[in-house]
């Protein structure tokens, strides 16, 4: 029995698609999902936990690259740390996820890590070096 927590990016014509019904469908694998941005045109993203027998399981990962959906494994954990963060900014128009962005009230920039998919993009982003990685 395998289990893996994934990040699954879908191309803008796939999101109406029913690859993740065939997924659990045809391969028997059984899924949680974690977080997900899908909306109608635009790119999807997913973050899921699929378990299932080993054979299944490689051959359900096929049927996602060969369908056209790129996929990362999720081992790393993005924090920020609040000490070193001025609120800058830099970081929220590099966020895939919409993890990042402006408080409209106070001007501060939230981060709401339960959107973060630890794509890692903000890291470098970042000129105070906040956005830090965790494994
Ligand atoms: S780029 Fe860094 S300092 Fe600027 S708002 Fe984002 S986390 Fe804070
Ligand atoms: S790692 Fe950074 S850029 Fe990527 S989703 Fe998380 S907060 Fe957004």
């Amino acid at each position: 029995m395998k289990s893996k927590k994934i990040v699954l990016h879908f191309p803008k014509d796939l999101v109406n698609k029913p690859i993740v019904y065939r997924l659990i469908k045809e391969y028997d694998l059984s899924f949680n999902i974690l977080k997900a941005k899908i909306l109608p045109d635009e790119e999807g993203l997913m973050v899921m936990e699929l378990e299932g027998d080993e054979s299944d399981y490689r051959k359900g990962v096929r049927y996602l690259k060969k369908a056209g959906v790129s996929m990362q494994p999720l081992s790393k954990d993005v924090r920020r740390d609040d000490e070193k963060c001025t609120h800058c900014g830099a970081c929220v128009v590099c966020c895939p996820s919409e993890a990042l962005s402006v408080n409209r009230k106070t001007g501060e920039i939230n981060f709401e890590t339960e959107k973060c998919i630890a794509c890692e993009l903000c890291i470098p982003a970042c000129p105070t070096k906040a956005m830090v990685l965790e494994f």
